[in-house]
């Protein structure tokens, strides 16, 4: 009897204790929704650089607490395809933050894709030690360096020792952290690529539990058309045995206005078949790209930009050259459709640079100075709504320079779509942007707010929350965000960035035993 008291006594006790625990932070009232659960007004109490605890009411005493009554309380934002290497390893350590990302909510980007992934992932991720970064990031290794360490630009196929040799660039980084396999087939020298030479180094990413992760070979009318090109992406998955996520998802162009309920159908029908295919996508009509990669066609691009230049002067070419390139302007919406976004002509249409000239012969003049980066205005809405409402489509930014969507896209996808023409939940918003990508890629305890899993958290004001950043004025940052805690420390706090660099290179794990 005196002993069945006495253990009763130690329970209470260890209540008493536990109720009493302290912890850094609670993110207090705020309406939480978790990532993958209905949402709820609750709170969060963060432990170091992991979450506690997440529950109506809960009893912490906390060195911090955060008033979030009114506001989102979410997983940070994860990024599937962000073209922000260059950035993470800068020498300003405040471009290092990546404020774009942070006061939109955003804690995870995945760099290297579209073929453009440096080969040493040990490098890339080992960078953020060195160089302290905003946000967390995770790296694909690209078949853009693979092929041109190998092949160089030329346009042919890899001789076998050729091919074994990029094999083991991609078995070396995926063995080093990385992702998986990102391509950018539309991009020379990678267009110069047959599939089966994707497929062939698709396998040794998947035998290691990698991702295929591509921008298509075409998202128009240029080469096979975006309904094969989406056939290939799902054929290497099939192949190679890999899950396949395809880049930006799009119908580029006049040709191809319309095709995004076909597309989605030949998607879904390789889902149905039990493969794991998804999308990202980013929330505006315009795409990014230069002016050499939305007008030259790929064989004058064979040998590089010094070739091409030859080919400008060669007058046997002249004929074919400038007929290719003016159909590929027809394409994409015609000279008005082109917003040149760097260099001499920055903030002109091509239509405004040609004046009454020829527009092809003004394109050729400006990419003899230099290849400039270009906005291009060819999707139409109904297709971005459609894509937009599949459950497999995930948030994203494609975040390059000249184009808004760095700074905007996230904030930009809820206050047009969600709050605006309601054609996405506030559930579904957040889901995409986080446990979906967290689960499509393997990012290990990030994208949701549970006990354990990395305190990755963004917390923003949906009244206001919205993007800033337009077409003219593309740096500007979003509004709306209250605060962000990145592996636990605050990153953003009363809107503002704390100027912490909290962020970490992530490492996938490669499959036990695929690495030896
Ligand atoms: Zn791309």
């Amino acid at each position: 009897m005196k002993l069945k008291w006495i253990a009763l006594l130690l329970a209470c006790t260890a209540s008493v204790a536990a109720a009493q625990e302290r912890v850094d932070l609670i993110v207090r009232g705020g309406t939480i929704y978790t990532g993958s659960d209905a949402p709820f007004v609750g709170d969060v109490a963060v432990s170091g650089d992991r979450i506690r605890a997440v529950g109506r009411r809960l009893n912490y005493r906390a060195a911090r607490i955060v008033d979030a009554r009114g506001m989102i309380v979410a997983p940070g934002f994860i990024d599937p395809h962000a073209h922000l290497g260059e950035q993470l390893a800068s020498n300003d350590a405040r471009a290092r933050l990546i404020p774009a990302f942070l006061m939109q909510g955003v804690t995870t980007a995945l760099i290297g894709n579209d073929g453009g992934g440096e080969a040493d992932v040990a490098a890339v991720l080992g960078r953020a030690r060195t160089h302290p970064v905003g946000i967390n990031y995770a790296a694909y290794v690209g078949f853009g360096p693979v092929r041109r360490a190998v092949i160089g630009e030329a346009d042919r196929a890899p001789t076998p020792e050729e091919l074994a040799r990029m094999r083991r660039l991609v078995a070396t980084a995926m063995c080093q952290g990385a992702l998986g396999l990102s391509t950018g087939l539309f991009y020379a020298p990678q267009s110069f690529a047959r599939t089966d030479e994707v497929v062939a180094l698709a396998r040794e990413a998947a035998s290691r539990g990698g991702v295929y992760d591509s921008h298509l070979r075409d998202e128009s009318s240029y080469s096979i058309g975006l309904a094969a090109a989406v056939d290939e992406a799902i054929a290497v998955g099939r192949e190679a045995g890999l899950p396949v996520n395809i880049s930006h998802i799009k119908a580029l162009g006049v040709d191809v206005h319309g095709q995004a309920p076909a597309i989605i159908a030949r998607i879904e029908t390789a889902r149905r078949a039990g493969q794991r295919v998804t999308a990202d996508q980013y929330p505006w009509d315009a795409s990014g790209t230069s002016l050499v990669a939305s007008l030259v066609p790929r064989w004058a691009q064979d040998g590089g930009r010094v070739a091409l230049l030859r080919r400008f002067d060669d007058a046997s070419l002249a004929a074919r050259l400038r007929a290719e390139m003016a159909d590929n302007l027809r394409r994409r919406g015609g000279p008005a459709s082109l917003l040149i976004t760097a260099g001499r002509h920055r903030g002109r249409r091509l239509s405004e640079v040609a004046g009454t000239a020829d527009p092809i012969e003004a394109a050729i003049a400006a990419i003899r100075e230099a290849d400039a980066s270009v906005v291009s205005f060819n999707q139409t809405e109904a297709d971005i709504e459609a894509f937009m409402r599949q459950p497999w489509v995930m948030s994203g930014s494609d975040a390059s320079g000249g184009h808004p969507r760095a700074f905007g896209s996230f904030a930009r996808l809820y206050s047009e779509y969600v709050a605006g023409r309601r054609v996405l939940t506030l559930r579904a918003f957040i889901e995409r942007s986080t446990a979906l990508p967290a689960d499509t890629f393997g990012l290990v305890d990030r994208g949701r707010l549970r006990p354990g899993a990395f305190a990755d958290i963004t917390v923003f004001d949906p009244r206001i929350y919205a993007a800033r950043a337009t077409y003219e004025q593309p740096t500007e940052l979003a509004t709306g965000v209250r605060a962000v805690f990145v592996n636990g420390v605050a990153a953003v706090e009363n809107g503002a960035l704390t100027g912490a660099a909290p962020g970490r290179g992530l490492a996938h794990l490669p499959r036990a035993g695929s690495c030896r």
